[in-house]
């Protein structure tokens, strides 16, 4: 499920709609795996808001040694939506819709470390010969 249809619960006052939902990004971007997206949307006297938690694995070259980093994401997202938006444009609202995979990929975007690091004390390559010194000193600064 990519959409969720609002234009009827907006109309629906003290009605709350769980949802739980695997998203695939793949073609967004390969690196994002096992996204999900979990949460509810309420209608307390016509107005909604929108509680969720956005989870994911990225899987990318780290800033170092350029070996497949895999980082667990999370993050939370709450917001007041109308037909049209979301009050921080953290949620895709288009034409009655959620859109819960854009959603996914702009929560997982921002909950992206600035570097991204296989480990933190990741030794990274050796600027001369170029080998991974996570596996042994290379002996160049000897
Ligand atoms: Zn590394
Ligand atoms: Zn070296």
């Amino acid at each position: 499920m990519r959409f969720l249809d609002i234009n009827d619960f907006s109309r629906s006052d003290g009605e709350r709609l769980p949802f739980d939902t695997q998203v695939d990004l793949s073609a967004t971007e390969p690196s994002f795996r096992e996204v999900r997206i979990v949460g509810a949307l309420r209608n307390v006297v016509g107005v909604m808001t929108f509680r969720a938690t956005v989870s994911g694995t990225c899987v990318a070259p780290c800033d170092r040694c350029l070996e497949d980093a895999v980082l667990s994401l999370e993050s939370e997202l709450k917001t007041v939506l109308t037909l049209e938006s979301s009050d921080d444009d953290s949620v895709t609202v288009e034409n009655g819709r959620i859109d819960l995979e854009k959603t996914a990929y702009d929560a997982l975007v921002l909950a992206l470390p600035t570097k991204i690091l296989c480990r933190e004390d990741c030794q990274g390559l050796c600027p001369s010969c170029g080998k991974n010194l996570n596996d042994g000193d290379c002996g160049c600064n000897q």
